[in-house]
């Protein structure tokens, strides 16, 4: 097949057989949910967005500074077909066979069998626990097509495309703009996601606090302004527990929240969340998450290991501070002292969250044991200036097992 503007004959691929398994699970297990495939296709456009914005930030002559970054939803229900585009940093030939070309984590797959084998429905909600991400869209799709154009002056444009059956082809086409356009050849049971109102509904469901203007049919849906920055008494309880199912990529409701406004030697703003049940791989070390960091309302990383000792680990949420300089590396934001103050400050605050649960909340406080009680109690042994809190914590839970336990 050739088009016009297509300057290569395409190249083909072959999937390692794992990911081979994991396509053919996504595509022929999972049934509820199905429409996360797009929270997951607009969350790589906005990581795409804040590499682009934090790059015209930090690089003077980064010929993109100018541009507005937005993302684009073209939704074809005569052809069938969903279009997800940005402006943001886009993929080179090595993205495109690497990073789109392979599974992240081979805990994913894992996951994924186990569930399956055991019989049970898998919950489509579950992958954005589990970081499936971009091959989401199988589930509703048997073609996908990614255009893209990395930026930098030199760069070339590619299109990537695939059934999901096997292989995945690359070749270079003629591309002006910088960023990336994703399009889903929709299957004729899902031949309803190309209806905008269904999209725009969606997109208010799971995407609504994305920092970037989300566009479908040339109208904004998404709010993009950061809740945490608004006064405690102006924030909806609706609009606290959207931004936690948004942030901690969740589904069910948190156990409870901080919400953190602090001046003086460390300046920042929080809001932070207890989930309501521990992930499954809480313990692993390659799928702990962190908390989204922001540094004077601009995307710094959304998943900073740094801001909260490992064994509250499980606490979700942003942190926006006054105090980091904007063009921080991740090496730069792990050494600054400024973390290491954050992290003090913001540990305090959820023992004290805890202590209160503990003190007046005995029900919530019980369903917090049980989730995360095991990880929580590690911290007796890694952070000695809490150690006498954590065990405060911790005898709640002794004096409610057998004795001698
Ligand atoms: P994750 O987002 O957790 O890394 P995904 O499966 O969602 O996993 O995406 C895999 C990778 O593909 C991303 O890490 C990124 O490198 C690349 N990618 C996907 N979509 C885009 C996009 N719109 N722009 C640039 N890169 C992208
Ligand atoms: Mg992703």
């Amino acid at each position: 097949m050739t088009t016009k503007d297509q300057v290569s004959t395409p190249e083909q691929y072959e999937y390692k057989a794992e990911m081979k398994r994991l396509l053919h699970l996504i595509a022929h297990s999972l049934y509820t949910h199905p429409e996360v495939f797009l929270r997951e296709l607009i969350s790589n456009a906005s990581d795409a967005l804040n590499k682009v914005r934090i790059r015209a930030l930090t690089d003077r002559d980064f010929e993109g500074r100018s541009e507005s970054h937005r993302i684009e939803i073209v939704a074809d229900k005569d052809a069938g077909k969903l279009r997800v585009s940005d402006n943001g940093i886009g993929m080179t030939r090595e993205d495109l066979v690497d990073r789109l070309g392979t599974v992240a984590s081979s805990g994913t797959l894992q996951f994924l069998e186990q569930v399956q084998s055991s019989g049970d429905a898998v919950d489509a909600q579950l992958i954005g626990q589990f970081g499936v991400g971009f091959y989401a869209a199988f589930m509703v799709a048997d073609e996908i097509e990614v255009e893209t154009r990395a930026a930098g002056d030199d760069s070339v444009g590619y299109r990537w495309s695939t059934t999901g059956e096997g292989t995945f082809t690359v070749e270079e086409i003629e591309r002006d703009e910088i960023g990336t356009t994703v399009t889903l050849h929709l299957t004729e049971d899902h031949a309803g996601f190309a209806e905008e109102y269904r999209v725009r509904e969606i997109i208010k469901k799971y995407s609504n606090f994305v920092p970037f203007p989300i566009f479908v049919g040339g109208v904004q849906v998404n709010k993009v302004q950061p809740l945490w920055r608004k006064k405690k008494d102006d924030i909806g309880d609706k609009e606290l527990e959207e931004f936690y199912k948004f942030v901690a990529n969740d589904y069910a409701s948190p156990l409870g929240h901080l919400h953190l406004e602090l001046e003086g030697r460390v300046n920042m703003r929080a809001l932070l969340f207890v989930p309501s049940s521990a992930p499954p791989d809480l313990f692993r070390d390659d799928q702990h998450r962190g908390l989204h960091l922001y540094s004077n309302n601009v995307f710094i990383q959304d998943d900073n290991r740094d801001l909260l000792p490992d064994y509250l680990r499980f606490v979700r949420g942003v942190v926006d501070t006054d105090d980091l300089p904007l063009n921080v590396s991740r090496e730069v934001t792990q050494a600054s002292p400024v973390m290491s103050q954050i992290s003090t400050v913001l540990t305090g605050k959820i023992l004290g969250l805890l202590e209160g649960w503990s003190a007046s909340e005995p029900e919530t406080f019980d369903k917090f044991t049980e989730q995360f009680g095991s990880m929580f109690k590690t911290g007796v042994a890694s952070d000695f200036s809490n150690k006498e809190r954590i065990v405060g914590l911790l005898r709640y839970e002794s004096t409610r097992t057998l004795p001698g336990e």
